[in-house]
């Protein structure tokens, strides 16, 4: 009965949680890529330092060794 569909879901970078882009209330594009969060201030958090949350490339200058 229940027509669940399996969504597609991103990882909210700040949290780990897992975030459906259909539905999110949050979202910021970064570096040509939207990211979606949870919440605002997950949003928020990431607006505030992208480099931190992301750590694709580059880490972080404060990464500790
Ligand atoms: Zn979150």
């Amino acid at each position: 009965m229940t027509d669940q569909r399996p969504a597609t879901t991103v990882k909210d970078p700040v949290c780990g949680m897992d975030v459906d882009p259909a539905t999110a209330k949050h979202a910021t594009e970064y570096q040509g890529q939207n990211d979606y969060f949870c919440s605002l201030m997950c949003r928020k958090a990431f607006e505030d330092n992208p480099g931190q949350y992301l750590g694709r490339q580059d880490a972080g200058p404060t990464a500790s060794r």
